[in-house]
């Protein structure tokens, strides 16, 4: 299929064969796939917690393109990981950036939107500067896992993603957190430092903290609040 003239019922026909022939195949099988469906055409997801994902992905193509939220709001470990992500494992950094900066933000919504409004401030520094950066792919790959929240559980391997209108690809879905520990350590892959520091689950600084002993690891994002996604991936 010549992907350039690619519709969205083509695309939607690609994710359900995939869907169909993969359902149990392993993360560098979905990877692969998705290599050789989309070659150039796919960009991979990494909020920067660790380099699994993206170590995986490069084994099917080096020097993949990588997709970081840079929403102003990172902690600096977070910068610092994406910095040796992209030496270390040689990919392309594709930093998705909002149109206002934080203090264009402050200055136009009042200061600190996510305190007041965390849903708009995630509209405008996560899913508007993502919609954007996917409009020049046709596939996606993330890192979300079926284990790490109540709205993960039902995660698909391969899908058509309606939100952004291309196909997405969840290669590490079915692991668990035993999965990634090993993957982790066979490969001595790069994890932020603030996991160690007892953050199991890390976006923007303001919106993150630890989350309490034995309690759901994305509890600590947007404690307080009803919020339990970004909105960029559907539940
Ligand atoms: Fe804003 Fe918090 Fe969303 Fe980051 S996670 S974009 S700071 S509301």
């Amino acid at each position: 299929m010549d992907l350039s003239t690619a519709t969205e019922a083509d695309l939607r026909e690609l994710a359900a064969q995939g869907a169909a022939s993969l359902g149990d195949a392993t993360a560098l099988e979905l990877l692969q796939w998705t290599e050789d469906t989309f070659g150039r055409d796919f960009i991979v997801a990494s909020n920067m917690q660790d380099g699994v994902l993206v170590h995986l992905a490069t084994q099917v193509h080096p020097g993949v393109d990588v997709l970081f939220l840079d929403t102003g709001y990172h902690f600096a470990e977070t910068i610092g990981t994406r910095d040796a992500v992209e030496a270390v494992y040689g990919v392309n950094i594709v930093n998705a950036r909002a149109e206002a900066s934080v203090a264009e933000q402050d200055a136009a919504e009042g200061k600190d939107l996510f305190a007041r409004e965390p849903n708009r401030c995630c509209a405008l520094r996560k899913v508007a500067p993502l919609k954007k950066s996917l409009a020049g792919y046709k596939a996606w790959v993330t890192g979300i896992r079926r284990v790490e929240a109540p709205t993960r559980a039902n995660a698909p391997l391969i899908s058509f993603d309606d939100a952004f209108g291309l196909v997405k690809i969840n290669p590490i879905a079915a692991w668990s957190d035993e999965d990634m520990a090993a993957y982790i350590d066979k490969h001595s892959i790069l994890v932020n430092p603030l996991v160690d520091e007892g953050y199991p689950s890390i976006g923007c600084a303001p919106c993150t903290t630890k989350p309490a002993p034995g309690s759901d690891p994305r509890s600590g994002r947007w404690a307080g609040n009803s919020k339990t996604e970004c909105g960029l991936h559907a539940s």
